[in-house]
């Protein structure tokens, strides 16, 4: 029997993968006119550094890491996100040094040992961005205005911005015991997750999938009204910048977010469209992360998107590309005149097929139908006399002749 892959784990066959191509290019370009640099990290940490950074009581780290023991005898994670990872090589690096403000974005493969459903995998992949050493809320702004405008480029109207503020170590503590006496009056209609939450991390209550629990926490406290007098002002300046810059969003008080590492401004870009999938991208400010990671104290805010969930909304487009040309040739010598031009244009940057085995003219055309080109020339025994052939636009459906030629058929065909 053939081996098949692994549940949860998914091939990105063709077809598919050019969409994914365009989604990355379209983040590099939009992330680099607003000055991130690319960052290529591991996909094996310590294990050490998820459970420090993203909390020892949250869903990742409690349940989904996949996490074992080398034959060094040492214990590693298949990194399940990419945050952690860019913090630590910000400080081992001391890339603070140059410049405290960094602007850091990456893409790549992320693993969590969740239930396979559409949307969610066990291999994923985020694209994700990073900005250090900055309080000030114009850059909550910008990062926010970076994703919107990244999303607009793809043409897409979904999904929506909403935000939230999780206040500070100085507010939080006191919010966490509000919500908490609240979630102590609800227990029986809590599920289990959620019972156990209430004293190791009651927050993540509003955030459950549980509608037991969406309608038990309906009347809970806000956090927008237990935060700090700086925390206000931070989230109100955020959202002037915002306006200021015409980034719609929306204000959701429920949104607590997986990661223990979230302070102050936290967001999420959601749609309607996916089920419960509904998070394509999601991130925050974490200002105290670069410290307790034994950095520098230094604040930061980021973002990460799910690349499949992405895919998923652009499903409908089509970005398969075509060749520029497909040459049809009949008999021995006119193959090879193909085979000779096709290597030519494909030198000078002219995307080429041919029918390798192609016997037929009759077979030959079919081949060039399904690869659906741009134009098409057919060489016989007439045309190789004559030193020219008949180049066929195929969208305007128009023949002109051209000398058999590499710079003159590139020329033509605009290249
Ligand atoms: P969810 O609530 O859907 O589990 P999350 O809060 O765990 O999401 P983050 O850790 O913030 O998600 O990751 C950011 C983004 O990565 C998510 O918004 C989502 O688009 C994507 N993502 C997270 N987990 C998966 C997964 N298992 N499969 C596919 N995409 C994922
Ligand atoms: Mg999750």
């Amino acid at each position: 029997m053939a081996i098949t892959g692994i549940k949860g784990f998914n091939d990105i066959l063709p077809g598919e993968v050019e969409k994914w191509q365009h989604i990355e290019a379209t983040a590099r370009r939009v992330f680099e006119l607003y000055g991130f640099s690319e960052i290529r990290i591991p996909i094996l940490e310590k294990t050490e550094l998820f459970a420090r950074s993203i909390g020892d009581t949250t869903d990742i780290v409690e349940k989904e890491m996949y996490s074992f023991v080398d034959k060094g005898e040492k214990a590693v994670t298949m990194r399940p996100e990419g945050t952690a990872s860019v913090m630590r090589a910000f400080i081992e690096h001391k890339l603070y040094a140059q410049d405290p403000v960094a602007k850091l974005y990456y893409m790549g493969p992320m693993f969590r040992y969740e239930r396979p459903q559409k949307g969610r995998y066990r291999q994923f992949h985020q694209i994700g961005a990073e900005v250090t050493g900055v309080t000030d809320p114009k850059v909550d702004a910008q990062v926010l205005t970076m994703l919107c405008h990244f999303f607009a480029d793809l043409g897409l109207t979904e999904p929506t911005l909403q935000i939230n503020s999780l206040g500070c170590p100085e507010c939080r503590p006191v919010y966490r015991q509000a919500l908490k006496d609240f979630l102590r009056g609800k227990l029986d209609q809590l599920c289990d997750d959620c019972k156990r939450r209430v004293d190791t991390n009651p927050l993540r209550a509003l955030d459950c999938k549980s509608a037991h629990c969406k309608e038990a926490t309906e009347g809970a406290p806000s956090v927008l009204d237990h935060l700090c007098a700086g925390c206000n002002d931070h989230f109100a300046a955020t959202r002037r910048y915002l306006e200021l810059v015409g980034t719609k969003y929306d204000i959701n008080p429920r949104m607590v977010r997986g990661l223990d590492y979230y302070t102050r401004t936290t967001f999420e870009l959601v749609t309607g469209l996916l089920g419960a999938q509904s998070a394509v991208a999601a991130g925050g400010r974490y200002d105290g992360l670069i410290a307790d990671l034994g950095g520098p104290k230094l604040p930061g805010i980021g973002f990460a998107m799910g690349v499949e969930r992405v895919a998923l909304l652009l499903a409908a487009e089509e970005f398969r590309k075509r060749p520029d040309l497909f040459i049809a040739a009949l008999g021995e010598e006119a193959q090879q005149q193909a085979f000779s031009l096709m290597t030519g244009l494909q030198r000078l940057g002219v995307s080429v097929e041919i029918d390798y085995e192609g016997k037929s003219l009759k077979s030959q055309m079919r081949r060039s139908d399904k690869f659906n080109s741009r134009f098409t020339l057919i060489i016989g025994e007439d045309e190789i006399a004559r030193k020219t052939a008949g180049l066929k636009d195929m969208d305007a459906g128009v023949q002109g002749d051209v000398a058999l030629d590499v710079e003159a058929i590139a020329a033509k065909i605009g290249k």
